[in-house]
């Protein structure tokens, strides 16, 4: 091939190939935010300053459901969802209920069950919920298993991890034009889900919102209380659940004076027995 050639060929790929792509990042880039940047404008100056990540935090509803499935995608290769049709149809009708009753109940929410025994559970974006099967099993009736769902669900009504994955995206520099594109806020939102440093506030903001929701929906709100309670009895290894989330015995106090202040509560979801049945494929 002759330099002729060389060039020639050159410019039919970076036409072929490289502005497409250029256009790919900087249209993923914009989608994380609300379109404000003119056509005319240089981007790059913007996108060093970390506009496009700052914006994380007010992205709309459709955009979380979006990346929240894409993060989805990615988590069903790490962890492994239960494939149990009856305990999952359970999960969600749970679930259903809880969400018409949250902070957020326009979100599409979906509950799915992990196959793994220890005690936790975690919330994505966009009305993402998974549950570990230890959490289904520890639980003794629906109230106690609705009220970690309701926490879950609460986590997704403070915009908890769209906030630590902004935080996280700062923090780490990712706020250039290279590191702002959909797949680097996926992984790190993954990353966050499965190893997310709880912050004490959100665990409590997740405990009231639950709560609210919980007792809303007409469950028992006393099950959030003698769930945690449980855990800590429970001794021997720290439940990861534990572990994850700092300061149990001072959210079951702060709990109970919530509990206690509140005139009347739901009294569904006690049955323990109904409930065994119910999960009985796993036990
Ligand atoms: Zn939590």
């Amino acid at each position: 091939m002759n330099r002729k050639d060389l060039v020639a060929n050159y410019r039919v790929w970076r036409r072929r190939w490289l502005y497409p792509l250029i256009s790919v990042v900087v249209a993923l880039s914009l989608s994380l935010g609300t379109p404000i940047v003119g056509r005319a404008l240089d981007l790059r100056p913007l996108l060093l300053q970390g506009v496009q990540v700052l914006q994380l935090s007010n992205i709309s509803d459709r955009q979380e459901v979006e990346l929240g499935g894409q993060m989805n995608q990615e988590l069903r290769g790490q962890v492994r969802i239960s494939r149990n049709e009856a305990l999952t149809n359970y999960v969600e009708r749970i679930g259903r209920r809880l969400a018409a009753n949250s902070d957020r109940p326009n979100l599409p929410y979906t509950f799915q069950v992990v196959e793994d025994d220890a005690v936790n559970a975690f919330a994505t974006l966009g009305g993402f919920v998974y549950i570990n099967t230890g959490t289904i099993k520890t639980a003794d009736n629906e109230a106690e298993l609705a009220s970690v769902m309701a926490h879950e669900i609460g986590h997704i009504g403070g915009r908890h991890l769209v906030r630590q994955m902004r935080q996280r995206a700062l923090a780490s520099g990712v706020a250039s034009a290279a590191g702002l594109d959909r797949s680097t806020a996926v992984n790190i939102g993954v990353e966050l889900a499965l190893n997310r440093p709880r912050s004490r506030q959100d665990e409590y903001d997740a405990d009231a919102r639950g709560l609210r929701t919980l007792t809303r929906s007409g469950y028992a709100p006393s099950a959030m209380v003698s769930f945690m309670q449980k855990l800590l009895k429970q001794g021997g290894s720290v439940p990861t659940f534990l572990s994850t989330h700092p300061g149990t015995s001072d959210r079951i106090t702060s709990l109970r004076r919530e509990i206690n202040s509140q005139s009347s509560g739901g009294r569904d979801g006690l049955d323990n027995a109904a409930y065994r049945a119910r999960i009985r494929s796993i036990l």
